[in-house]
């Protein structure tokens, strides 16, 4: 039911959104999870739909962009994304500071008609 409370928490903040700045419908929503957020996209779509109708969210596309962790190798200066529980720089394998701990949630940008 985890899912259930993130989508109603964002679409509260869509309308929010969607009434100050005057729009009449919200056509697309993109949202950012990171892949440790353990949120499932498909319970996402699902309650999407069940919360929508009604809304100004009602009908609008959802996109998801899933990030993954990030971590920084100050020995080589470099990004790099772990593999797996290896949390190991690929070249020097220190294990680098996190940069990025992919959890994240949060929505990117909406697109709305007004
Ligand atoms: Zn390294």
């Amino acid at each position: 039911m985890h899912e259930l409370s993130v989508m109603a928490y964002m679409l509260e903040s869509v309308e929010a959104h969607a009434q100050r700045i005057g729009a009449k419908k919200v056509l697309a929503i993109n949202l950012v999870i990171g892949e440790r957020a353990s949120i499932i996209d498909d319970s996402i779509l699902f309650y999407f739909d069940a919360l929508t109708p009604g809304t100004v969210a009602e009908g609008a596309q959802l996109n998801v962009r899933r990030t993954c962790m990030q971590f920084h190798c100050a020995a080589c200066d470099d990004d790099y994304t772990p593999s797996g529980s290896d949390f190991r720089c690929p070249r020097c394998h220190t294990v680098g500071q996190v940069t990025d701990d992919g959890s994240e949630l949060l929505i990117e940008s909406m697109e709305i008609e007004t």
